[in-house]
């Protein structure tokens, strides 16, 4: 798959979204055609899943953001298809409490990273924090701009004790999202996804536009490189964002634990 090269942001470089369009599909036109390669990577992905949880030495932590009808609950249904939930959780952040507001801003994140073995998908994540934060200045600009780096020391320490932080950007053209409220508008069963926040934030697309290219510029690191995955075709991000999650436990080379006992030398009562 090309993209797969250029999807990854290196350290440092510079990033103008509009170099990356969200309809991107690869070498696929449709749907059908990935079907098949999205069943055996759903396959591997079962596998992976149950060494790591088996193994225990290593624990996976997919961070997912974008605006608002970007796929983030769509991606956490279908990419996870078939993950056995019982290693699995899924957490998502919302405006703050009084009581998360009151402690530094990475204490929820932090809560809520995986333990060894298990997966932790974070809808949104204490990105929001040089987002929507920076966007609407919710905090003094000093504040937010120290977070890029605090972020980094964050993850580093997250990884160099054994998890794994994958972060991906669902990229949507601001047509496509249209399109998406639109639909959510006109369907009775979607209303309760609707939420006015949606479109007082689309108002602001170019700031969180240029707040996502700082986000990407500066945060994708060595240790937890940013995703950028075009988002408008679901199944081309499915496709890509679950690519990505096997190729990362994969490079894990994780094996299943000695037993503790010489299991041949059990039988079993009638
Ligand atoms: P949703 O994910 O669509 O249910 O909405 C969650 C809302 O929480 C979004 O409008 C986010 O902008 C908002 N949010 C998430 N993190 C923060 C944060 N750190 N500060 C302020 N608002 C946030
Ligand atoms: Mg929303």
């Amino acid at each position: 798959m090309e993209l797969k090269a250029k999807n990854i942001i290196t350290p440092g470089e510079l990033v103008s979204l509009d170099d990356y369009p969200p309809g991107y599909t690869g070498v696929y036109e449709k749907k059908g055609q990935t079907k098949k390669r999205l069943k055996k990577l759903h396959k591997q992905l079962r596998e992976l899943q149950r060494l790591l949880y088996a193994e225990s030495k290593h624990a996976l932590l997919i961070i997912l953001q974008g605006m608002d009808t970007c796929g983030k609950d769509g991606t956490i249904r279908d990419v996870m298809k078939g993950v056995n939930v019982q290693g699995c959780d899924v957490v998502s952040f919302k405006v703050p409490t009084a009581d998360e507001l009151s402690r530094d801003f990475l204490w929820r994140a932090h809560k809520a990273v995986p333990s060894k073995g298990k997966i932790s998908i974070f809808n949104r994540s204490h990105y929001g924090d040089v987002l929507v934060v920076r966007v609407h200045n919710l905090v003094p600009e000093h504040v937010w701009t120290q977070r890029y780096q605090q972020i980094n020391d964050f993850e580093r320490m997250l990884v160099e004790n054994g998890t794994v932080v994958l972060k991906f950007y669902l990229h949507i053209s601001k047509d496509e999202q249209k399109e998406r409220l639109e639909s959510r508008i006109n369907d009775p069963t979607k209303h309760w996804k609707v939420q006015a926040s949606d479109i007082r934030e689309r108002g602001y697309w170019a700031d969180y536009m240029r707040a996502y290219e700082v986000m990407l510029q500066k945060c994708s690191t060595d240790w937890a490189p940013w995703h950028i995955i075009p988002a408008n075709k679901k199944w081309y991000r499915n496709l890509v964002i679950t690519e990505c999650i096997v190729e990362a436990l994969k490079k894990l080379d994780m094996q299943y634990p000695e037993p503790a006992i010489d299991v041949t030398e059990l039988t079993i009562a009638d």
